[in-house]
């Protein structure tokens, strides 16, 4: 999938590669290239910049680890963002719409409902597949003037002063092919290297880490009963549970474990026979769906939530999971990285003729950012904490908050339109709107 960019590389740049003088040059180069910073560089093909994409893995390969058997909730914002990168209309065909989403609490009364009807869209979110995700963000990069570095790794970051004594500067960038050592230049560095992202450490970024002692089973199922369409989020005493319909009946599952004692009781459940593993969540989970009939391959994903101090240092910002990583209970992590996307693509957009990566373009990140990214950090934090907790006391306040955002319309509107993606100043890929060239950045206060 990806050999034409690597041979191109290799043929066009590889001898100068090895000089930092002649070192390639480009305006924007983006390490990581899951998700979001293949996401990042579909965004900005209309632009016509120099942007390079590097990650460990050759494109399409199956160790990728961003394009898995994770099924993911997009939000109707999300939606929004494809459709102005182009991308929506045939990711739409593949996706699941979600046009409820149920919450309820095992043990206790009161349930709160979101409905695409009362919001009067289409659909509250849509399941996408990673990999099918992966396979278009790819199949648009492999068709666009976007190069593909890969296999490679980022070792070392440098600012280094332009010789043409303006001073302006610019990054130098140490990459590791194999055995090889290649330099390059960029005026603009992005790290979505995940989580354990080495470039936001060769940055200086410092991160806040904090563990939720849980673990994520995750697997298609199929149900007795027809999903509808609807989206449940069910808090149990050993965590929460979300089934999110998908395509042919199935759901995907996303079982939350406890893991404070260790794994044991989650290997147990990863080591059931189907029809074991079928009975026990359907004892956990109750059969608003009927019986369980039927599970696909399971696998376990570790939850800590871990958030960057800052999201930018000299010409470098760090978007999605090495920003924030954060629990999937609320189904938040990639939407809230597709608003950093939509803002950073923007102003990338707005600067491309000034200096990409000034002072003024990474302020003007963070202060577009700042306001998203911790309500929505706070959001999925409070609702992990606060359903994880078996106090009584806890249990009841939760059960009649539950009743409280069924029946009190601003708040079901707030949590409803959280859940969209919609709840924040808009650039103008979140209004499903194509970039466009324009001198000042018009972020529309909702
Ligand atoms: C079980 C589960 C369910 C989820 N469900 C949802 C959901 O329903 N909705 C939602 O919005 N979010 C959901 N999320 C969150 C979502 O999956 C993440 O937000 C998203 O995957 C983050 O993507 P990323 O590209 O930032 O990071 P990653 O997916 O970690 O990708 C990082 C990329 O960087 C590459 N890389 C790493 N190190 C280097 C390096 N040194 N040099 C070069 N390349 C490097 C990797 O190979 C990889 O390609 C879920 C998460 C989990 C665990």
């Amino acid at each position: 999938m990806t050999t034409k960019h690597i041979k191109q590389n290799k043929q066009n740049k590889e001898a100068s590669f090895n000089a930092t003088n002649n070192a390639t040059s480009y305006d924007v180069l983006i390490v990581g290239g899951g998700m979001v910073g293949a996401s990042l560089a579909v965004a900005l093909i209309p632009l016509n910049l120099k942007v390079g994409l590097i990650d460990v893995y050759e494109f399409g390969v199956a160790e990728q680890p961003s394009y898995d058997d994770r099924a993911i909730a997009l939000s109707y914002g999300s939606s929004l963002i494809y459709k102005g990168m182009g991308l929506w209309d045939e990711l739409a065909s593949k996706t699941t719409p979600i046009n409820k989403i149920h919450i309820s609490d095992r043990g206790h009364f009161g349930a709160a409902r979101l409905s695409a009807e009362q919001e009067n869209v289409a659909a509250l979110g849509y399941l996408a597949e990673s990999r099918i995700l992966g396979k278009l963000l790819y199949d648009s990069l492999n068709k666009s003037n976007i190069e593909l570095i890969v296999p490679a790794t980022v070792s070392n970051i440098e600012e280094v002063d332009d010789e043409t004594g303006d001073h302006t500067s610019h990054l130098k960038v140490t990459l590791q092919q194999g055995e090889q050592t290649h330099y390059l230049k960029t005026k603009l560095l992005v790290g979505s290297d995940g989580t354990q992202s080495k470039v936001r450490e060769l940055s200086g970024i410092g991160v806040n880490r904090s563990e939720y002692n849980q673990a994520a089973l995750i697997a298609n199922i199929s149900t007795e009963k027809a999903h509808q369409n609807q989206a449940f989020e069910r808090f149990t005493e050993t965590g929460p549970i979300a089934l999110l319909p998908l395509s042919d009946n199935r759901c995907s599952l996303v079982w939350t474990h406890d893991t404070s004692q260790g794994r044991e009781q989650l290997d147990a459940t990863l080591a059931l026979d189907d029809e074991a593993f079928l009975k026990k969540l359907g004892d956990e989970f109750g059969y608003r769906l009927g019986r369980f009939t039927k599970v696909g391959k399971r696998s376990s994903y570790p939850l800590a939530l871990v958030t960057s101090m800052q999201n930018t240092a000299a010409r470098t910002v760090i978007i999605g999971n090495a920003s924030h990583t954060m629990h999937p209970v609320a189904g938040q992590g990639l939407n809230l990285a597709l608003r950093d996307i939509a803002v950073l693509a923007e102003l990338i957009c707005q600067y491309q003729s000034t200096d990409l990566g000034s002072e003024k373009l990474l302020k003007d990140y963070e202060s577009l950012r700042k306001g998203d990214l911790k309500t929505t950090v706070r959001y999925t934090d409070s609702l992990v904490r606060l359903f994880s907790n078996d106090n009584f006391i806890l249990g009841h306040a939760r059960a009649g908050g539950l009743m409280t955002i069924d029946r009190i319309a601003p708040l079901r509107k707030w949590i409803t339109r959280q859940s969209m993606g919609i709840n924040y100043r808009q650039s103008r890929l979140a209004r499903g709107l194509a970039l466009r060239n324009s001198k000042e950045i018009n972020l529309n206060p909702l």
